[in-house]
């Protein structure tokens, strides 16, 4: 019988390791670095294996991911997608290798070697090659379905090319290549806003949005490593030979996967890409190995959550300790100050760190920094170092508490707290350090690209009273700019010239541009489409923002307050004075209007004379959503030829059904679509 320590022990491990996992596969937001989740998770395993009257079925050594989040239908996944065991280091690669050995009675097997690709894992179905549902992993057995999403990947294929099996399910990771989680964040840096903390979750956070645009905006890819099931047909005997296939059929294969036939090859693999995972464009968090024959993979068969058949083995812990000397305050374009840690420079996964990110007081706080310390850090994500904890066993006694500034380092002006924001802030919009951050954000390449205006020069510009708003830019004088000291001839015309073509940019340019908080790239291409102005923007309610798609009620508040400031209102008619493109042609539709607007269509069966995508694009097209179960909500149900169980399901809810002929009618004419059917036969 295990003593009341160890009881307890376990309790609060699973306690702890619920509350992360919630944190990790629900909100995309983890608290902890993974090896630390893994040493907790190790240590209630070992608990279990050593007290197995201590096992429950609910304990998280027991169960996959997380549940589906709600807002999205759930899709229950015909086969369990799984996790995977786990090594650490060759003692434990060795003993799953001798288990498996001993287990099927072969003298040798070969195996695969895969890159533990770090995203987010999904299942794609295709029907007749067309990909028809994906969806996450949930909790392994109900995912959620992200199909619109999913289908802005753009290597993930839409239609398959050679000959598909009409049933086919295949597995993936989907994730944020590195780039361009670099390139999010440079713009939340922009804004002077969070950084994200990985690429794994944004990437999964990405995926895991209701408004399948954002997914669209940021370029997420596909690496497709295994099958889930293929009905009909004969089909390759093996994993490796089934990756080839898969290849053949349009999926995004990873071309570092290799086959091996020893222990050995396995090992060599492993150490190949613990050096080379740096020079990936995705990130890696280890080697799955996989028994290769489905024969032998079938014998093995599957413990509790995962396959015998294959082990996950871990790329070491990126951590150094160092000192850490000082922590200096940076005031964001938005007003927020930024902690960052100086560090005694310590090399870090190959790469010198001298800065790590602090987040905010509380982080400081929750954390136990004191000036002085030696923390631990490590480069979350392989990308942005941060500091983990502090190492109080090491301290002297001459460390000293952090108290964040209550002036701003920059204008000194009195600090302020909002009680709902983790961020201080420097409350005078003109900071002249917000100001300057504005002005190198308004001439990046991303906003209205003035290339030849760097940072010096906007410092300059400043500092000699030539600009004190962005529209200011745009009544430089050539003669005032050519007198600067270093500046020449040739550099003033290239800034000059610049300054005149930037005044056509497109629309959602200058709207990010501005610097509004929270109007990145994205929102402001989402506004663009509902506004043909900015004087359209800025008389907008709060209300009226908030109903367009992928615009939260924070974002709305925002772009309206920046509207109410008359400084604000003055630079927009500077701007528009110096003809600054500030509106743009759109056919402006608005979506409630289109007339199948609120209906919820399921397209099932075989239609004749369109796939069911074209159906559901028509659908879309009108304003109203397709969706692939029938519920009480569903409007219509499209039933083409062999139509299945979802027939059933709308009898019985009562839903309106309608054959092929009838919907193509109703595409001609979309308004009968609301008529009841007694006034439709009339
Ligand atoms: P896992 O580590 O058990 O591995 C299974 C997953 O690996 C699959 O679902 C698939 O998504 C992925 N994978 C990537 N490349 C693959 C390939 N080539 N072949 C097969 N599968 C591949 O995954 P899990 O169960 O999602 O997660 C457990 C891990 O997640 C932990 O080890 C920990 O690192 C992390 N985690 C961290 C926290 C935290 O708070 N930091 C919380 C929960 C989980």
């Amino acid at each position: 019988m295990a003593d009341q320590s160890v009881t307890d022990r376990v309790a609060q491990l699973r306690q702890d390791l619920n509350y992360h996992n919630h944190r990790y596969y629900v909100l995309d937001a983890p608290e902890i670095p993974d090896h630390e989740y893994d040493r907790l998770f190790q240590e209630l395993k070992k608990i279990e294996e050593d007290h197995p009257e201590l096992v429950t079925p609910d304990s998280p050594t027991h169960r996959i991911g997380g549940e589906p989040a709600e807002g999205f239908v759930q899709v229950e996944h015909r086969h369990t997608m799984l996790s995977l065991g786990n090594a650490f280091d060759d003692e434990s690669l060795e003993a799953w290798y001798r288990r498996v050995k001993n287990l099927l009675d072969e003298a040798d097997f070969s195996m695969t070697c895969e890159l533990k690709i770090d995203g987010l894992a999904v299942s794609l179905v295709y029907e007749d090659g067309v990909l028809v549902q994906g969806a996450t992993r949930g909790n392994g057995t109900v995912g959620e379905n992200v199909t619109q999403n999913l289908k802005t990947i753009r290597s993930i294929p839409l239609t398959l090319q050679g000959s598909p099996p009409p049933y086919l399910e295949v597995r993936g990771e989907v994730y944020l290549p590195v780039e361009e989680f670099r390139r999010l964040n440079r713009e939340q840096e922009e804004r002077g806003e969070q950084l994200y903390a990985n690429p794994r979750n944004t990437g999964a956070g990405t995926i895991r949005q209701l408004d399948p645009k954002v997914t669209a905006s940021r370029n997420m890819q596909i690496w497709v490593y295994s099958l889930g099931e293929a009905a009909e047909g004969l089909f390759p005997a093996d994993h490796w030979e089934t990756l080839a296939w898969l290849e053949s059929l349009g999926f995004r294969v990873n071309p570092n996967n290799r086959l091996c036939h020893t222990l050995d090859e396995v090992k060599d693999y492993y150490r190949e890409f613990v050096e080379l995972r740096h020079d990936l464009a995705y990130e890696v968090d280890g080697v799955v190995v996989k028994v290769n024959p489905f024969g032998l993979q079938g014998s093995l068969g599957v413990v509790g959550r995962e396959p015998r058949w294959a082990v996950a083995y871990k790329f070491p812990a990126e951590r150094a300790e160092t000192r850490l000397l000082d922590i200096v305050i940076n005031v964001g374009r938005t007003g927020s100050l930024n902690p960052q840690a100086i560090l005694d420079p310590v090399v870090v996964s190959g790469a010198t760190v001298r800065h790590a990110s602090l987040h905010n007081e509380e982080d400081i706080r929750r954390k136990g920094i004191m000036l002085g310390d030696w923390v631990e850090l490590e480069r979350a994500g392989d990308v942005i170092p941060h500091v983990v904890r502090s190492l109080p066993e090491r301290r002297t006694g001459d460390e000293v508490e952090f108290n964040m500034p209550e002036f701003c380092p920059v204008c000194s002006t009195g600090v302020v707290k909002p009680e709902d924001e983790a961020m201080h802030r420097c409350p005078n919009a003109s900071c002249p350090a917000q100001f300057f951050e504005l002005l190198k954000h308004f001439v990046s390449r991303g906003a209205m690209d003035m290339d030849g205006l760097g940072e010096q020069w906007c410092r300059i510009l400043i500092d000699e009273g030539f600009v004190g708003t962005v529209a200011d830019l745009y009544y430089l004088e050539k003669e005032k700019l050519k007198g600067l000291e270093r500046m020449g001839d040739r550099l003033a015309t290239k800034i000059m010239d610049n300054i005149e073509a930037s005044k056509n940019r497109p629309l959602h340019r200058i709207l990010f541009a501005l610097g509004i908080t929270h109007v990145g790239a994205e929102v402001a291409e989402l506004l663009t489409r509902r506004f043909a102005s900015i004087e359209q923007m800025a008389s907008a309610s709060q209300e009226e923002l908030t109903e367009i798609p992928g615009i939260g009620p924070k974002i709305a508040e925002s772009i309206f307050d920046y509207f109410q400031v008359s400084g604000n209102l003055e630079v927009i008619d500077k701007l528009r004075e110096a003809k600054v493109k500030l509106d743009h042609e759109i056919e402006i539709v608005d979506p409630s209007e289109l007339p199948w607007s609120g209906l919820t269509f399921v397209v099932t069966g075989t239609l004749e004379g369109m796939t069911r995508r074209e159906a559901e694009t028509r659908i879309k097209s009108l304003g109203g959503s397709a969706t692939s179960s029938v519920t009480r909500k569903t409007s219509f149900l499209v039933a083409g030829g062999s139509p299945g169980s979802k027939l059933d399901t709308a009898s019985r809810l009562g839903t309106q059904i309608l054959d092929e002929e009838r919907f193509v009618q109703l595409l001609s004419a979309p308004g009968d679509a609301l008529l009841t059917p007694l006034e439709a036969q009339a």
